[in-house]
């Protein structure tokens, strides 16, 4: 069957058409800024103060461009006689951005909570060597990073906040026990100042009693 003449035509026409009526959807970036979801993945912020220098991170990804350098360092004993500890010092944590392909298996592995997720993306650079952030700048993409989502009502608190939760009570329960003693305590003290008192007060004389000397004894 030989094809109608100007079908195509037709159809292509038509296309244009509809696409010429619908609503444009397109961002007029960087004039207007585009609304991201809270959770984009645009650059990884590091949380220092987390990090213990584990390397899981370093490990973990695929393409290896996580650069961590440390040393050791000697802590002294928390009490008299006890003994040094030794701890990991960051003395480098860089992230190639140009290598990162933003699969997250840093972030996910982390057991310190360290690397999180900002959806900020502006950071092109003319020079690929730039794109190698150190430290002070993934600290500074820590800024912007959104806030957790809200917990649902009914979950369960999470162990940190169950944990100082449970510190906070042992130490209100210590308190109350104290005040209850030093209470006790202050009772004690108070009855036997009053039973002091009763002793020094001048009382009748107990016991038999020497009888008046009465008349005809003589
Ligand atoms: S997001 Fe993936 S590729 Fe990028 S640094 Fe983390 S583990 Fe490596
Ligand atoms: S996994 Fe987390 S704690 Fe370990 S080195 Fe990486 S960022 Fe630091």
């Amino acid at each position: 069957m030989s094809p109608v003449p100007g079908r195509g035509l037709a159809k292509g026409l038509a296309v244009t058409l509809r696409t010429m009526t619908r609503r444009s959807v397109t961002a007029q970036y960087p004039d207007a800024q585009p609304e991201l979801p809270p959770r984009t993945r645009g650059v990884i912020g590091l949380f220092e103060e987390n990090c213990t220098v584990c390397m899981l991170c370093a490990r973990e990804c695929p393409d290896w461009c996580i650069y961590i350098d440390s040393h050791k360092e000697t802590v002294p004993p928390a009490a008299p006689g006890g003994r040094e500890r030794s701890r990991n010092v960051l003395d480098r944590f860089a992230i190639d951005f140009a290598l990162c392909m933003y699969c997250g298996i840093c972030i996910e592995v982390c057991p310190f909570d360290a690397l999180f997720w900002s959806p900020e993306f502006e950071y092109a650079e003319t020079d690929i060597h730039e794109l190698t952030h150190e430290r002070d700048k993934l600290r500074e993409w820590m800024w912007t990073v959104p806030a957790p989502p809200a917990l649902d009502p009914a979950a369960e608190d999470p162990k940190e906040i169950a944990a100082a939760r449970k510190t906070a009570d042992k130490l209100a329960a210590e308190q109350a026990a104290q005040a209850q003693q030093a209470e006790q305590a202050q009772a004690g003290t108070q009855a036997q100042a009053d039973d002091g008192t009763q002793a020094d007060s001048p009382q009748a004389p107990q016991g038999p009693q020497a009888e008046p000397p009465q008349e005809g004894d003589a």
